[in-house]
């Protein structure tokens, strides 16, 4: 049996997974920002405890331990560089599980950590060489070569959703203008459509669905699209562009077998994937009528990809 832990901004998802990839317990625990790391950490061991208990095993019985983090890793050390939703840095989150448990622990960013997992057990498995992207609030992106994570020289690799693909009329969080993450993923929708919203006379079916909830999700652009809302098409089709153009760059790097899209944006109708990969077809430079190259689908995981991943890094080290 493995463990592995999928760092998140509210919540620590922690699976007991077999050898097979199934995750055979899990267990929940609060992150409240507020509480120092040592408290965190604290807690998630007493919830590794509890879970080892309730399937009757002993520690002997676990392989090992993996964590996947929202943030950057320093793999080598163990340690956290910075996980920006917990306000965590440095923390030496590898040290204090190993001096606890006595087996080996292993780190990794959460992006890597759910592309190796997709690889290992799901929708990429059949290749050697694929890219996860998970589209949300941001863009993260994890790559595997010949069955290996990369992770650069420095383990700040793969940080494909900061690749700057066009220009946008507001920065990344990074601090530079037309990162990928700002162009494609949800927020960058919801961005759009707001802005648009702002500067069109025109009234649209999604600005009155948006006065009455107060709010905007990305799925309520790809509704109010297939409706017909000519807004939400015009977004949806500059979210595909976008997508398009950052897969295509991918393809001219690395030529991967398969690339894998997880994430809420994934959740969109066969429609969008479509016209994805229409567009990247045209920005490709083979022929894909002729090999099979360009493939793009869902992921197959969901959630579970951070654990699942996280429990196998051990097979990565
Ligand atoms: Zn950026």
């Amino acid at each position: 049996m493995y463990i592995g832990v999928d760092l998140g901004g509210t919540k620590i998802k922690i699976g007991m997974v077999d050898e097979e990839g199934q995750i055979v317990s899990s267990g929940l625990i609060d992150t409240d920002p507020s509480h120092d790391d040592k408290v965190i950490m604290k807690d998630m061991t007493v919830e590794i405890e509890r879970l080892i208990k309730q399937e009757g095993m002993q520690l002997q019985d676990i392989k090992s331990i993996g964590i996947g983090v929202p943030g950057l890793v320093d793999y080598q050390k163990g340690s956290i560089i910075y996980c920006t939703n917990l306000s965590w840095y440095n923390v030496e989150a590898v040290n204090y599980l190993k001096e606890h448990f006595k087996i080996p622990v292993y780190i990794e960013n959460d992006a890597t950590v759910a592309a190796y997992a997709e690889s290992l057990f799901g929708s990429t498995k059949e290749a050697k060489d694929s890219v996860f992207l998970t589209i949300g609030t941001g863009i993260g992106g994890g790559i595997i070569i010949n069955k290996q994570i990369i992770r650069g020289a420095h383990g700040a690799g793969s940080e494909i959703g900061h690749t700057v693909i066009g220009e946008n009329f507001y920065d990344c969080n990074c601090g530079r203008n037309g990162c990928f993450e700002t162009l494609a993923s949800a927020t960058a929708m919801i961005k759009y459509a707001l802005h648009k919203m702002n500067t069109n006379a025109e009234v649209s079916s999604l600005q009155r669905a948006y006065i009455e909830k107060g709010q905007l999700e990305a799925k309520d652009i790809f509704d109010h699209a297939a409706m017909g809302d000519a807004l939400s098409i015009e977004t949806v089709d500059r979210t595909a562009k976008y997508l398009a153009i950052g897969i295509a760059n991918i393809y001219n790097i690395l030529d991967p077998e398969i690339i894998a899209i997880g994430g809420g944006v994934s959740k969109a109708g066969d429609s969008f994937f479509d016209l994805v990969r229409s567009k990247v077809k045209k920005m490709t430079l083979v022929d894909s009528d002729n090999i099979k190259y360009g493939e793009i689908v869902r992921a197959e995981l969901g959630n579970d990809a951070g654990i699942i991943g996280a429990a196998f890094l051990s097979k990565q080290a």
